[in-house]
């Protein structure tokens, strides 16, 4: 029988290659998404497809479950995966309220839908759990170091929130759940103006205007290309471990590292400025992946350097092509 998943967030960067692979492999596939940080023009290949269906819908609304019941017209559902949630720092800044109402309000709802059809629940979760971490590498079994009344905590509480209801659901009512914790992910297919360091930069240097390096430059992140990331997702969706499991690259740069080789890679010579660092904005980040290569057989294969090569190169495209504008927000 041909499995049915419903993906939340599935008009999304991430979201939006998850249904890709999940059509390519023989799925139905329901994307539900508010298109608040998405764009339809992200799955624009999909539609019209036999085994895809696009409901525009905030699954934090009252009506979120009855208007998905009615989209389904009886379908059951094999796996629900919610991946719907700003992700942007300044996208979740703009709507504090929105982020942690889809982390406490959606998640609820939509581990209602995976348990009325006994369905394989998946949340995505976030690196920013562990806050500014005290622990580096950060394994899962760290309890992170968030402010929880700083800005960002609006993102952080709000996975802390959704991790801690999941787990809730899976000793409450034993619903089979994943939980993924995602590590900075970038590719095509990111907005360029959504405001994270990797389209920041690649849109700065192409346009030929100032880097803007927040703080001294010297934070850290690792950067994971988003199909190594969607197939450890998918890994997680379909394997035995319940998580959290980090999936993410363990490569670690400094932001002055980023913005050295993005100018390498596109021969920009755009200058770097400084700009005040924004506050809670963790000092460092890496995951500890050994879970995921010991339960999921999972490791990634596209370094930083290739993946910014075929980043840039989407980018390129599509400037030329008058798509990479900022979208209409709603
Ligand atoms: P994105 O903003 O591109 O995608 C999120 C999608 O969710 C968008 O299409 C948006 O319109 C949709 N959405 C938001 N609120 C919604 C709501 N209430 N109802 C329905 N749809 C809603 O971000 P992304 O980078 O693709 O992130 C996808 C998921 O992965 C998010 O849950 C994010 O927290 C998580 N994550 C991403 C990263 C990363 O580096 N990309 C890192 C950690 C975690
Ligand atoms: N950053 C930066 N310049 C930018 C955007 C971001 O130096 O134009 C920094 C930001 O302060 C953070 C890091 O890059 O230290 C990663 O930021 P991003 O928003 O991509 O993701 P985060 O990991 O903070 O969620």
């Amino acid at each position: 029988m041909t499995r049915t998943t419903v993906v939340a967030g599935g008009a999304g960067f991430v979201g939006s290659h998850v249904c890709d692979r999940l059509i390519e492999r023989g799925e139905q596939v329901v994307c539900v998404d508010n298109l608040s940080t998405g764009r339809l023009g992200n799955v624009l290949d999909l539609i019209g497809h036999p085994a895809f269906r696009f409901l525009d819908a905030d699954v934090a609304a009252p009506d979120f479950t009855d208007a998905l019941r009615e989209h389904l017209g009886g379908d059951r559902v094999d796996a629900v995966m919610h991946l719907a949630s700003p992700a942007s720092p300044p996208e979740y800044l703009r709507r504090p309220i929105d982020t942690l109402d889809v982390g406490s309000i959606g998640t609820r709802q939509l581990l209602e839908i995976a348990r009325r059809d006994g369905a394989r629940f998946f949340l995505a979760s976030t690196s920013e759990v562990y806050g500014d971490p005290l622990v580096h590498p950060q394994v899962e079994t760290y309890w992170g170091h968030v402010n929880p009344i700083g800005e960002r905590s609006v993102y952080d509480e709000s996975k802390r929130f959704a991790e801690a209801l999941t787990m809730a659901y899976h000793r409450t009512y034993e619903l089979d759940v994943r939980i993924v914790r995602i590590f900075n992910t970038y590719g095509p297919r990111m907005q360029a103006a959504d405001g994270r360091v990797v389209t920041n930069f690649i849109d700065q240097a192409l346009r030929g205007r100032p880097i803007t390096i927040y703080g001294d430059g010297s934070q850290t992140r690792s950067f994971c290309y988003v199909d190594d990331e969607v197939r450890g997702l998918l890994a997680l969706l379909d394997g035995p471990v319940t998580g959290p499991v980090n999936i993410g690259n363990p490569g670690e740069f400094t932001m002055l590292e980023l913005a050295a080789l993005v100018l390498e890679l596109t021969g920009s010579d755009s200058e770097l400025v400084y700009r005040p660092l924004p506050s809670d904005d963790p000092r460092v980040r890496r995951p500890d992946i050994s879970l995921a290569r010991e339960h999921l057989g999972w490791d990634p294969s596209i370094e930083l350097r290739e993946g910014l090569e075929r980043t840039i190169a989407w980018f390129t495209a599509a400037l030329e092509a008058g798509s990479a504008e900022p979208r209409i927000r709603r």
